[in-house]
């Protein structure tokens, strides 16, 4: 049995203030309501998303506690209505878990049917100003509280902090898009961007029985990785890709995607993941399309599912891969600030841990190598 923790009256948090910047401060913990999940936080990743969410600045996204990568224990589940995994587990204090993303509003015909990786208007953890009733938003904090409909996957032992961190975003967008890419057996696939959403869907096609797998990446240190996750080639963007069945594009910029994209065989996928910066001269063979019966697609919303695939596959290869060596010692929750502004660098992920001391930092490699 895992010890009972009194629950926690305060947490630490890291609160993002619109042009006041990011500051680590203590905010009221209030312990759960009915079908909400009070989590203490072991490791978050700050991902890409929170650094695009403060470059965006959207109107009413502040004040706000950042980040929604991350590991925690459950130390609390509101009174009044059972709160489940993706799979139908009754979570309880002591389980450890990760979350997606985003979560459904649950009213929504969306959310009615079933399909909330639709929902019109989910919440968005670390993403949308806190509110009198939702204050602990987001994963860069001692505790984050999950609203009721959020989507969980208990952690299987085994799989460490660290690397299950960044399964709940990263992981869950990569399983999505090699579902929505359909067929992965025998097939030629190739990954545009190799951060953590590319060598996570470069690993997946290659136990999905890719025929095989290249990756596609202007940085000669990242393309050494992508070959360490198990891809057979890796190329520079602007070498030759050859011919392919598959495309996901995990970060390529929308020129190397068109580009790319014309090495696709008849039958032929292509996947974007993730957003996309507008370009206005990218322009797409629409005659090769409709001749070759091509698929451009979107990826959208991971669904709940794609948080328990990404747990399920780490469960499974996470020994067979470098996983721990892309994401950094964890620092404490100081070390926010710097991390947002770093991330995207050498290292896939940075990893804090809430709970660790400034004075107990690990020094480990710097969030960004010029
Ligand atoms: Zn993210
Ligand atoms: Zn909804």
């Amino acid at each position: 049995m895992p010890p009972v923790i009194a629950p926690a009256s305060s947490a630490r948090v890291a609160l993002w203030e619109g042009a006041g910047g990011i500051g680590v401060t203590s905010i009221p913990c209030p312990p759960p309501r009915a079908g909400e999940v009070l989590i203490r936080v072991s490791v978050a990743t700050v991902c890409g998303c929170v650094r695009d969410a403060i470059r965006e600045r959207r109107l009413g996204s502040w004040p706000t506690v950042l980040g929604h990568e991350g590991v925690g224990v459950v130390e609390a589940v509101g009174r009044g209505a059972e709160a489940l995994t993706v799979d139908g587990i009754s979570l309880a204090p002591g389980m450890r878990v990760v979350w997606a993303r985003d979560v459904g509003c649950g009213t929504c015909g969306a959310c009615a049917a079933g399909a909330t990786a639709a929902c019109a208007e989910p919440r968005e953890l670390g993403r949308q100003a806190m509110t009198d009733t939702w204050a602990l938003t987001g994963s860069l904090a001692s505790h984050m509280l999950l609203p009721a409909g959020a989507a969980l996957a208990l952690v299987p032992a085994g799989v460490p902090d660290a690397v299950a961190a960044p399964a709940g975003c990263a992981l869950a967008v990569a399983a999505a898009a090699i579902d929505r890419a359909g067929a992965i057996a025998g097939r030629r696939v190739v990954v545009l961007g190799a951060g953590m959403i590319g060598l996570a869907a470069l690993a997946m096609a290659v136990e999905a029985g890719a025929a095989s797998t290249t990756a596609v990446d202007p940085c000669a240190k990242r393309r050494r990785r992508a070959l360490a996750f198990g891809a057979d080639a890796a190329l520079d963007v602007d070498a030759r890709v050859p011919a392919c069945d598959v495309v996901i594009d995990a970060a390529g910029g929308a020129d190397t995607f068109v580009r790319v994209s014309g090495s696709l065989a008849r039958g032929g996928v292509a996947v974007v993941a993730g957003a996309r910066a507008q370009v206005p001269d990218a322009v797409v063979d629409v005659e090769r399309l409709s001749r070759d019966g091509l698929a451009l697609l979107g990826l959208g919303r991971p669904s709940p599912r794609h948080v328990l695939d990404a747990v399920t596959f780490l469960a499974a290869t996470h020994a067979m891969r470098p996983w721990a060596d892309i994401v950094s010692p964890p620092r404490g929750l100081e070390a926010v600030v710097e991390a947002v502004a770093h991330s995207g660098g050498s290292i896939a992920r940075v990893a804090i841990a809430p709970g660790t001391p400034a004075s107990a930092v690990t020094r480990g490699e710097p969030a960004h190598r010029p």
